[in-house]
């Protein structure tokens, strides 16, 4: 699983110095059972199934300020990402094919958001 975090995220968790600089910038690490410099460092380990079942997962304000702070380029928020993804496909209820998309589409959604669902939502 570690794996397929590591190539679902683009991210190489062994950069991270363990500075605590992205937890130290983020608007949402007081909620956080695991801050974001640990998630970091437990992707690294592969102690992947604590992070599964944590509500850290669901704190993340997507603001990338730890991205941005990181001076070793680890982009943490895209290993919690990654790590939702995986829950959300290992979920199976709410996967979606590409042809199931057409009669669904809100013409008012951002296209952001589309591709958001389809990297989410696709294997
Ligand atoms: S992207 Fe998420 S983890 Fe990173 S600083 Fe923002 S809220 Fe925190
Ligand atoms: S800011 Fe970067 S190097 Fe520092 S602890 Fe966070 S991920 Fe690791």
């Amino acid at each position: 699983m570690r794996e397929e975090i590591l190539r679902i995220s683009g991210v190489n968790p062994s950069k991270c110095m363990k500075c605590g600089k992205c937890t130290a910038t983020c608007p949402a690490f007081e909620k956080m059972e695991y801050h974001p410099h640990q998630f970091v460092d437990m992707v690294k380990n592969n102690q992947i199934s604590p992070l599964l079942e944590s509500e850290s997962l669901y704190c993340c304000m997507t603001c990338l300020a730890c991205e941005e702070r990181c001076p070793r380029g680890v982009k943490p928020q895209k290993l919690i990402e990654a790590v939702q993804v995986i829950k959300l496909r290992a979920s199976g209820a709410n996967r979606l094919k590409p042809q199931d998309v057409a009669e669904r589409l809100d013409p008012s959604l951002p296209q952001q958001a589309l591709m958001a669902a389809f990297r989410k939502y696709s294997r």
